[in-house]
């Protein structure tokens, strides 16, 4: 891939100043067709090339340079506008190749038009989607995850993608698995390396040794293909269930946040796979302070205790079915509001909850306007005065995106890379079995298993690609990027 693209890296439509990239080791000759230097008298315009002859400009160095811009290619004033350039030689760019980037007024006809004269100097061609990270990643600048990393950053809608996203892309993950690689790898070279002494009985790694560090990295693969896993089920909002006694008005403190906090109501039906045994709980999307998050109403609570019997006829009550999925709920959430009011003691609200979802529930009183409402710990509400509304759409807001966990996994990279994670784990766990048995025992087939492992680990960071995983990864990119 040595033909120099060029394409606008500035966002596209209106903006104050817009960017021309361009890489390839034409990127200054194509650059010249457009860019002009000012003369010493300041009254024309000389050639780029002429210029850098003239003043001595190394090519070994970057620099930047600023001038004029002729979007037409002409060198002449009434068509220019001010422009910047600046160079970087081959191994000091992004790309790893030369590049240039014009710096210049964000007018998008001035730009497209600027394209159009480039490409038509024959010095280059216009990129193509995300052609610019291709070659950062084809000339061993980034791996594949930080090249996921990078749209990661560019789609960050929170600051918990964003979080995710840069720690990605500063190689938190390519580390981890590198670390893993090399493990393996050097593993697989010692046992290996006794393979040519076979016959004189030396080994390089005793079998307690070999064993012990292949259950080591089983654990750490273990420990990524879970953070992936999980990086999978939080890419959707996090979810706050309100939940309760029938009666105690959780469905008006429903309606109250989502008038309070402008939700848009997704009604959500809870099939059962058995007829008759359908109750509808309700989603809305809540935005309290720029902080999103899905609060759910699930039909309500009934004493998990009574419910406990495991004969057949109590799991398949539509009572027992519409509980079940109410469990489902609490379990798919991120935080519960567990509503209580003066009929309850607060003890005896908090037994309606299974006892693993019972730390961290945030408490609410509700029907606060009545007399003797309120007088508990939990925070005082009312959906008919609306007295702590405010108060619990922020105490929501805060304790939801408290609890979302340091994901350090671009939500991509974790999709694609999580067969790979159990494909590597799964070779592990072979080779391990092949060792604990005496009578299967074989270095061979011991050492063909780790390099199943090692090239799983090798597709997670590109070390081993393919042109349609590429291709794949690379076409979600915009053009200029
Ligand atoms: P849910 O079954 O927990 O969803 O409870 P609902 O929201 O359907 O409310 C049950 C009953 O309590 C209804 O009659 C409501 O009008 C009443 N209710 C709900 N919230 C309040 C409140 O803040 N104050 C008063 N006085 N009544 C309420």
């Amino acid at each position: 891939m040595t033909e120099t693209i060029v394409a606008q890296s500035s966002a596209p439509g209106i903006g104050s100043r817009g960017l021309l990239r361009l890489s390839g080791s034409d990127s200054l000759r194509a650059a010249g067709s457009v860019f002009f230097m000012p003369t010493e008298s300041f009254d024309e315009l000389e050639s780029l090339d002429a210029y850098l002859t003239r003043c001595h400009y190394g090519q070994g160095a970057p620099f930047i340079l600023r001038g004029y811009l002729c979007a037409w290619g002409n060198p002449v004033e009434e068509e220019s506008v001010r422009c910047a350039l600046i160079y970087w030689p081959s191994g000091r760019s992004f790309t790893g190749e030369e590049s240039a980037e014009l710096h210049l007024v964000g007018s998008a006809p001035l730009l497209e038009r600027t394209v159009q004269t480039i490409c038509q100097s024959g010095y280059a061609r216009l990129a193509g989607p995300g052609e610019y990270t291709l070659r950062a990643f084809l000339s061993g600048r980034l791996d594949l995850t930080q090249a996921e990393a990078i749209l990661a950053t560019i789609d960050a809608e929170t600051d918990g993608s964003l979080k995710s996203a840069l720690a990605q892309l500063s190689g938190r993950l390519s580390n981890e698995i590198n670390a893993l690689h090399e493990r393996l790898f050097s593993t697989l070279c010692d046992l290996e390396a006794g393979f040519d002494f076979a016959e004189e009985d030396i080994t390089f790694v005793t079998p307690e040794a070999l064993s012990s560090e292949l259950s080591s990295c089983a654990l750490a693969l273990e420990e990524l293909l879970s953070r992936a896993q999980s990086q999978l089920g939080s890419e959707r909002l996090p979810r706050v269930a309100l939940v309760g006694a029938p009666n105690v008005g959780k469905s008006s403190l429903f309606n109250r946040l989502q008038e309070t906090f402008g939700g848009t109501t997704r009604n959500s039906a809870l099939v059962s796979e058995r007829p008759g045994a359908t109750r509808d709980y309700l989603e809305t999307e809540l935005n309290v302070d720029g902080s999103r998050f899905v609060l759910v109403d699930a039909a309500g609570l009934e004493e998990v205790d009574g419910l406990s019997e495991s004969s057949d006829v109590v799991q398949h009550t539509p009572r027992a079915l519409a509980q079940k999925k109410v469990q489902n709920v609490l379990s798919s959430a991120n935080a519960l509001a567990l509503c209580y009011d003066s009929a309850q003691t607060r003890e005896s609200a908090l037994k309606l909850i299974p006892e693993e979802f019972r730390s961290g529930v945030i408490e609410v009183q509700t029907k606060c306007d009545l007399p003797s409402h309120g007088a508990g710990d939990g925070l005082p509400t009312s959906s008919t005065t609306g007295l702590g509304l405010t108060q619990l759409g922020r105490t929501l807001a805060a304790t939801v995106h408290g609890h979302e966990t340091g994901n350090d996994l671009v939500g991509t990279t974790a999709l694609r890379c999580q067969d790979s994670l159990r494909l590597a784990l799964e070779s592990l766990t072979r080779a391990q079995a092949l060792l604990e048995d005496v009578s299967t025992a074989d270095d061979y087939l011991v050492a063909s298993e780790l390099r199943l492992a090692l090239e799983q680990l090798g597709l997670i960071t590109g070390k081993i690609h393919t042109e349609d995983v590429l291709d794949r990864i690379f076409s979600r990119f915009c053009i200029g990027k």
